[in-house]
């Protein structure tokens, strides 16, 4: 059987780490099985949706390099909703309500009050065809509501939850129609993700009882439910889902320099025990990924981890990866020498200025500038092919009576202006010998 996972996003607003995650949860689940992962962009709100949301989602996902295998569009759907609403309205699956969002929140305080839970109480079935009549006649159009079956209880094996079971009796029957004829979330998901063949439906723990309802819904729709997996959800490190978190997307981690491998690297194994794997590519996240490892404890997304991470990658991205990203003229060996001190790829332009200067070193005491001075001269001398500064910290050790820190960072401060950075044995040939030899005579 093909794997087939979709993504499932509204398109009113941008992606936040938490949806990103449930996208790359399911690429990561399809590429695993060789199956299919769908972007379905669930617009049945038409008055919310926005096609410059739908857009950033493309962009979005692209960037992280999670290419769905297929798009859809519920928007385009609607005559397949609504053959499927008349099919389970003329089955008495679904029905015809008129209660007011008053008189629907009053019964709810009535039955709070009595400590009973606030499950609707299918007063609407008691009508009979002449009340419909004269509820129509007075310009009264219903909202429609999906028929719980009581007799069944519902149960499915949860990929990260285990075994679930829920009482129908305990359910209120959902509306899934307005009396404007717009949809509800539910009825339509479960509509598209039989006809889609959709195989695994994972997505976040907030769905849990959603699944619930839309088991029977498939059931109703005559279709077998998929298999459902939830996730813990996320949150921030003051341990509950912060506003930066419902926040935080692409644009601005991109703009913080966060590479698109260390958010999915990272995001792959949040909320299990398993180690990040800094992996460049995410297939390799994808052969390890197993919906087992995850727990039901919530996932703490810590921004220090994702800094950490992103180094990580940044140490092991290729010059052809970053390469337009670099400032004119470093090369793949510049790239290279650098890359160990970044933790992001735009910091890679300061060290390019360090080596083509001009740099500005410290007022060093007249003993160093005679040191310097010294070291000019060594240098000027030197092979610039063939590693310069073994070369000259070992003709200056014989020449001097300096070693350790008083031979060495005299050098890499005239050489560098910095007290730190790149190994000065990567870092030296890349300075221009000319360049190099005027650092240190100016010392
Ligand atoms: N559009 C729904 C949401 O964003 C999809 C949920 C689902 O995965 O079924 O919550």
């Amino acid at each position: 059987m093909t794997i087939i996972t979709r993504f499932a996003p509204s398109p009113t607003g941008i992606l936040h780490v938490g949806n990103i995650r449930t996208a790359l949860l399911n690429w990561l689940l399809a590429k695993k099985h060789g199956g299919r992962f769908l972007l379905r962009i669930d617009d049945t709100d038409q008055a919310r949706s926005r096609e410059e949301h739908v857009d950033a989602i493309r962009a979005d996902l692209a960037w992280l390099g999670l290419h769905p295998d297929g798009e859809e569009r519920q928007s385009a759907r609607f005559d397949i909703y609504e053959a499927a609403f008349q099919r389970l309205v003329a089955a008495g699956r679904i029905y015809r309500c008129y209660e007011t969002a008053q008189e629907l929140d009053l019964k709810r305080k009535v039955l709070l009050g009595r400590g009973l839970p606030p499950i609707y109480d299918r007063s609407a079935l008691t009508l009979s065809e002449a009340d419909h009549a004269a509820k129509a006649a007075a310009g009264e159009a219903p909202h429609w509501r999906f028929l719980m079956d009581h007799e069944t209880s519902i149960a499915w094996t949860d990929g990260i939850r285990g075994p679930q079971h829920f009482d129908p009796k305990q359910m209120s029957d959902p509306v899934v129609r307005r009396a404007d004829g717009s949809w509800l979330y539910m009825l339509p998901s479960a509509i598209d993700d039989a006809e889609m063949g959709v195989s695994d439906v994972l997505r976040g723990e907030d769905h849990v009882s959603n699944t619930a309802t839309q088991v029977q819904m498939f059931k109703a729709l005559g279709a077998e439910p998929p298999s459902f997996a939830h996730a813990a959800l996320l949150t921030g490190t003051e341990g509950k889902l912060s506003k930066r978190l419902g926040s935080l997307g692409v644009d601005e981690l991109r703009a913080e320099g966060i590479e698109p491998e260390a958010l999915v690297a990272l995001l792959a194994r949040l909320g299990t025990s398993d180690p990040v794997d800094p992996a460049l590519d995410a297939a390799a996240l994808a052969a390890s990924f197993d919906l087992a490892r995850f727990g039901r404890a919530p996932a703490r997304f810590d921004e220090a981890d994702l800094t950490r991470v992103n180094a990580a990658i940044v140490h092991r991205l290729p010059f052809d990866r970053v390469a337009h990203l670099l400032p004119e003229g470093m090369s793949a060996t510049a790239w290279e020498a650098i890359r160990p001190n970044l933790t992001q790829v735009a910091q890679a332009a300061e060290w390019w200025r360090v080596i083509t200067g001009p740099v500005e070193a410290p007022a060093f005491d007249d003993e160093t500038r005679a040191y310097l001075a010294e070291a000019a001269g060594v240098a000027a001398g030197l092979d610039w092919t063939n590693d310069p500064w073994t070369a000259l910290t070992g003709a200056l050790k014989e020449t001097t009576s300096r070693k350790g820190k008083a031979l060495f960072l005299p050098l890499r401060q005239a050489l560098t202006g910095m007290d730190h950075g790149p190994d000065m044995k990567t870092l030296l040939p890349l300075i221009d010998k000319a360049e190099g030899v005027a650092r240190l005579a100016r010392g």
